[in-house]
């Protein structure tokens, strides 16, 4: 049982490194209205933008004062 657990641990963590070497990648509408960026190119939100959306990092994105989308 101690085993088992153990493997999941490892898998937990395993999934959790993999979403944040991934997860960098974001979206944001190149709007002066657009305020939130998004984890998925197919968020409803982003389909909205009628101005270029551009691909960003989480970090970038936050410094340009978006922030994350919570529609996806
Ligand atoms: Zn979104």
């Amino acid at each position: 049982m101690r085993k088992l657990i153990l493997l999941a641990g490892i898998g937990l963590l395993g999934s959790f490194a993999f979403h944040t070497s991934s997860g960098d990648t974001v979206y944001v509408c190149v709007s002066p209205n657009a305020k939130k960026f998004h984890y998925s190119k197919s968020c409803p939100g982003l389909q909205k933008c009628t101005h270029e959306i551009k691909e960003t990092t989480k970090v970038s994105a936050e410094k340009s004062g978006y922030t994350v989308c919570l529609k996806e």
